[in-house]
């Protein structure tokens, strides 16, 4: 099978129209990371360059990763990993379920291992993957959510991206550019390529105390820049794959109203953040706003079986 080369091409820059944008004068386009690969979507491709360049190492088997029943993160590593020939190893959260996730990580050939919550939570424990190396000789370890700095640098491409793109829309300039955060890997990079001037925000999909800002403020600082957590929202609507009414009605309203999908854990809530800024008055009229949509779709199948978003 092909993969997708490195860097990726340009992908899509969407001007998007709402009412509510009208309204306040803003402008909004969506940068369409979604529309990378139907399995390494989004800003997984970006994040996991640079452990599948490690594996092309002599001796190097697969890689062993850490997720959720509705893992992004394990699905695009699962992919990536079939398609280049390489085992996948997943250690799940809690008790074995059957998900769609689950039921693609199987087909993608992953060989999965279900800790428990309590297993889950020695995941930060020095020694935590000791047995598990021994277990699978020759396998990587990536982090939870591939957490890594190689990572972050991978995804300092994202700005310039975003730049290019508007540039050909006819923008001669963007003046904020939004990212949903989990493990703010992704944010940590764009931050990196970032350039003076443009306003970086960066809605939290966990609670604030989940970050380990500490960690990417010492990426950063590696590069010479100082950042104290400037521009971060709380967008998690008090907790990780916490949904509710709002939220759900506020996806149905974008989606219905630009043609564009949103899952709920993350760009669901960076939208409605924006969205609740923008009514706010908190962005001035004639600011021009791209947004990245960092893919995860296969995780809102999940919502559409159980009734609470619509099959698009
Ligand atoms: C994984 C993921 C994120 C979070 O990325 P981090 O680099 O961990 O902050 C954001 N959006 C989507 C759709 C994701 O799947």
């Amino acid at each position: 099978m092909t993969h997708l080369a490195w860097p990726p091409a340009d992908m899509p820059l969407d001007v998007v129209d709402t009412p509510w944008l009208r309204d306040a004068g803003v402008q909004l386009a969506i940068l369409r990371l979604d529309q990378l690969d139907p399995r390494v979507s989004g800003n997984k491709l970006f994040k996991l360059q640079h452990v599948l360049s490690q594996a092309r190492k002599p001796g190097i088997r697969g890689l062993i990763s850490l997720g959720g029943a509705h893992s992004n993160h394990l699905h695009a590593l699962a992919a990536a990993c079939q398609e280049r020939g390489l085992q996948s190893v997943g250690l799940l959260r809690g008790e074995a379920q059957e998900t769609a996730t689950v039921a693609d990580l199987q087909a993608m050939g992953m060989h999965l291992h279900w800790l428990g919550y309590g297993g889950y939570r020695q995941r930060h424990q020095p020694g935590f993957w000791q047995p598990w190396q021994q277990r699978y000789p020759g396998f990587l370890c990536v982090a939870e959510g591939g957490q890594d700095e190689q990572a972050a640098q991978d995804c300092r491409l994202l700005p310039a991206m975003a730049l290019r793109q508007a540039r050909a829309q006819g923008w001669a300039r963007i003046d904020q550019l939004w990212v949903a955060v989990g493990t703010g890997t992704t944010l940590a990079g764009v931050l990196m390529g970032a350039w003076p001037g443009l306003e970086v925000v960066g809605c939290l999909a966990v609670p604030p105390s989940h970050l380990n800002q500490a960690l990417l403020q010492g990426w950063l600082h590696k590069q010479g820049l100082s950042w104290r957590g400037e521009g971060l929202l709380d967008a998690s609507r008090g907790g990780f794959a916490r949904s509710d009414s709002l939220l759900l009605q506020s996806i149905i309203d974008f989606e219905d109203e630009t043609g564009i999908a949103l899952e709920p854990l993350y760009t669901g809530k960076m939208l409605l953040a924006l969205r609740q800024r923008v009514e706010r008055g908190g962005i001035p009229p004639g600011s021009r706003l791209v947004a990245v949509h960092s893919g995860g779709l296969q995780g809102r199948r999940s919502f559409v079986e159980s009734g609470r978003l619509p099959a698009r």
